[in-house]
């Protein structure tokens, strides 16, 4: 890949981190995007230190002023951004009932109107170079999941997001992809398992019983579908969903 500009959203841990580590491996200068900017550092700098290029960029992907702010950063310090990946995210899983009005509107602003703005604001840059890759991470909850009516509504939008813009942007050499991940090691899997209440290795066994490969993903997993998605190569590629869950479905 010649140097190409990324912007990784929730970037600073778990899925997100592992996808700027890999950007950054594949050529691209890299923008390491979180809420919190000193979280983002640590990412940057372990890029940097690997021999690749990044910006640490503190940014709530769900605010309008903070993300034209944050892409004017990305485009002053690295360039105009040619790739996107849409990753950042948060749970607030109840049953319906018990389910907030903010437990709801948390998750949608993050997911869905964070990806909204972000692509919103990145995509004339792509526009005007006739190339781009936009990645969106939905999730396997998308199918339906127990206690996450919030998150499965989000990221079943986030499916319909990609291939509406994948309509819209392909005549400027844009795809627009999405990747539902299954179970993936990271802080939100251990939150679940905090919240009902199960040690961290008996949720992770439980769940690779259920997985056809028989393990649970790591970041890595995603971070390598991310990579496709992202490439040259893949350029006939768009507004395809890819279940990286370790079995044909969810
Ligand atoms: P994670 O470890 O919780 O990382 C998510 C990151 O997003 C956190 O650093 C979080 O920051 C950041 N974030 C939250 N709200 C943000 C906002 N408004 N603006 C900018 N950044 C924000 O989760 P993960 O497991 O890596 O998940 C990454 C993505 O994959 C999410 O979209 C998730 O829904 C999706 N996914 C995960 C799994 C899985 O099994 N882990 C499965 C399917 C899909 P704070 O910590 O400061 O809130």
């Amino acid at each position: 890949m010649n140097t190409r500009i990324a912007v990784v959203t929730g970037a600073a841990r778990g899925i997100g981190a592992a996808v700027a580590q890999q950007l950054a491996a594949d050529g691209c200068a890299v923008a390491v995007v979180d809420l919190d900017e000193a979280a983002c550092l640590l990412v940057a700098e372990s890029i940097e230190k690997s021999g690749g290029r990044a910006i640490a960029v503190g940014t709530d992907v769900s605010d309008e002023e903070a993300v034209a702010a944050g892409v004017a950063r990305v485009v002053q310090e690295l360039g105009p951004p040619t790739v996107l990946v849409n990753n950042a995210g948060v749970i607030r899983d109840n049953l319906l009932f018990r389910m907030t009005v903010a437990d709801w509107d948390l998750v949608m602003d993050v997911h869905l109107r964070g990806s909204f703005l972000m692509t919103r604001a990145v995509q004339g840059h792509m526009i005007e170079r006739k190339f781009g890759r936009i990645v969106n991470m939905s999730s396997t909850s998308a199918l339906g999941n127990r206690g996450q009516a919030n998150y499965a509504a989000a990221k079943a939008g986030l499916q319909g997001f990609t291939k509406t813009l994948a309509l819209e942007l392909g005549k400027f050499g844009v795809t627009v992809n999405a990747i539902a991940p299954g179970f993936i090691e990271t802080e939100m899997t251990h939150e679940t398992a905090e919240r009902i209440g199960v040690p961290f290795e008996e949720f992770k066994a439980g769940a690779a019983a259920q997985i056809p490969v028989a393990r649970v993903g790591q970041p890595e997993d995603i971070a390598h579908a991310v990579s496709f998605f992202a490439s040259e190569a893949a350029g006939f590629v768009s507004g395809q969903v890819l279940y990286v869950a370790g079995g044909p479905k969810a």
